[in-house]
């Protein structure tokens, strides 16, 4: 019976990854062009493309390179938002609406051209993103999607039960939107990738930097370290997403910073893996309480969903995970669970990541809705361009940062959340 019982509270991505590249402790006074805050694939994307045009840049993280979601993640490329173009166009007008889902769109392109471009080594791989599709209202939404991004040129298509069930290797979903420009990828390698390349080209990147203040001077930004560092930078740029803290006021209380967790199994050996994802496929699906799964590339089951919000987690939070597994696998059976994990993914209420600028010099890309590894890599590289001409026009307007009413009882708020949620997907009204 696959069960939790051997699973070890361990990151498999740790196990598998390329080697982290040599990243001093930060110590003592520094002085950049550029200070980026958190280095996950946002701040390192930013340092690569400030790099490579020759600004003077240091990056410094709390723990190392990859701590946070960018080490922890599915590793499932998925271009888009959760927004459909007509849906952007709506809220943000016809041109910024276009320019957001054209970026969008293209996001995971930046992916596999950077990964190319530098020689990335990430177990990486283009293949369709499959979405799951759990209900007739879902099914309904997935068609309006298909066209949609398909009257824009975008090869998506609809699979119905039948194509969706051969490729998924269950028959839980009544169809599936299925996106070719999508893909996967080690995400603790690629992170650590980004960061070897950003530090060839010239980058500083440090560990053990957690940055407890920011203060504004005559001419830019004097960061102090929680451990003594000083760092005198002209700009900053805040890439710290769900793991905010208070450095940036009200930054944490901006955003929901779900618990995304999942589960690993042993190599399954291909005779048991029947018609589970054959061409290195990924999946997420449609729900609210989203459940998302793919092999990595030693045959292992990946299954990822939602967790509870508070941080002491207990076994039985990854349970949920390993009763998928067996419901939707049941040839899995006698497949050892080896591992659990998770992390935190910052959402907003109305499923649009933002862009900050709190004060002149200093701007914020937060909130990738579990779909960062395309969308953060690509803001980086729109942070970068806001660093070296803070007039540039990004692809997203800046906004204000907006603390979401009653945050401190967010816990509250989230756990009534999902039960709700959950209770409408069980019943087909999500
Ligand atoms: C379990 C899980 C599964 C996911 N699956 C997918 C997926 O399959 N596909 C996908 O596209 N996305 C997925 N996501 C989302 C994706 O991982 C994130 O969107 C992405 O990694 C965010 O990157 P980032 O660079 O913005 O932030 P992070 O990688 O979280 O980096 C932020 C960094 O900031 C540092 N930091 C915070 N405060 C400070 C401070 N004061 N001083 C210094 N450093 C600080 C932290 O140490 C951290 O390393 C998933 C997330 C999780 C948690």
């Amino acid at each position: 019976m696959a069960s939790l019982r051997d699973a070890r509270h361990a990151n498999v991505w740790v196990e598998t990854a390329v080697a982290a590249p040599a990243v001093p402790a930060l110590e003592g006074a520094h002085r950049a062009h550029v200070l980026i805050v958190g280095a996950g694939y946002l701040g390192l994307s930013a340092a690569l493309h400030l790099a490579e045009a020759g600004v003077d840049v240091v990056v410094v993280d709390s723990h190392e390179p990859g701590w946070g979601a960018s080490g922890r993640n599915g590793g499932q490329v998925i271009p888009g938002l959760k927004h459909d173009p007509g849906e952007l166009e709506a809220m943000f007008g016809r041109e910024r609406g276009e320019r957001i889902w054209r970026f969008a769109g293209g996001a995971a392109d930046v992916v596999f051209d950077l990964i190319a471009r530098h020689g990335l080594l990430c177990d990486v791989r283009r293949a369709p993103w499959i979405q799951g599709i759990h209900s007739e209202k879902a099914a309904a939404r997935a068609r309006q999607r298909v066209a949609d991004w398909k009257r824009r040129g975008a090869p998506v298509e609809y699979l119905d039960r039948a194509q969706t069930a051969a490729i998924s290797g269950t028959d839980i979903y009544m169809g599936a939107f299925a996106d070719t420009r999508a893909g996967a990828l080690q995400p603790l390698s690629y992170v650590r990738e980004l960061a070897r390349v950003a530090i060839a080209a010239g980058a500083r990147v440090y560990r053990g930097a957690r940055v407890s203040t920011l203060r504004c001077e005559e001419n830019g930004w004097r960061a102090a370290t929680a451990a003594g560092g000083d760092i005198r930078a002209r700009m900053v740029l805040i890439a710290t997403n769900a793991y905010a803290d208070r450095l940036v006021p009200d930054l944490a209380r901006s955003i929901v910073a779900l618990n995304s967790l999942q589960i690993a199994t042993a190599p399954i050996p291909s005779a048991q893996r029947g018609s589970l994802l054959p061409n290195g496929e990924t999946l997420s699906d449609t729900r609210r309480v989203i459940r998302y799964w793919r092999l990595d590339d030693d045959g292992r089951l990946l299954m990822g969903g939602r967790g509870p919000y508070r941080d002491a987690l207990a076994a039985r939070d990854w349970n949920h995970l390993a009763v998928h597994v067996r419901r939707h696998f049941p040839q899995l059976a006698d497949v050892p669970i080896t591992h659990r994990w998770g992390g935190r993914v910052a959402v907003h209420v109305d499923y649009m990541p933002r862009l900050h600028r709190p004060h002149p010099g200093m701007f914020v890309a937060v909130g990738c809705q579990g779909r960062g590894i395309a969308w953060q890599t690509a803001m980086g590289g729109e942070l970068a361009k806001l660093a070296i001409d803070p007039h540039y026009d990004a692809v997203l307007p800046f906004s204000p940062v907006r603390p979401i009413p009653f945050h401190p009882l967010k816990a509250l708020g989230v756990a009534a959340t999902i039960a709700v949620w959950r209770a409408l997907d069980q019943c087909g009204l999500s």
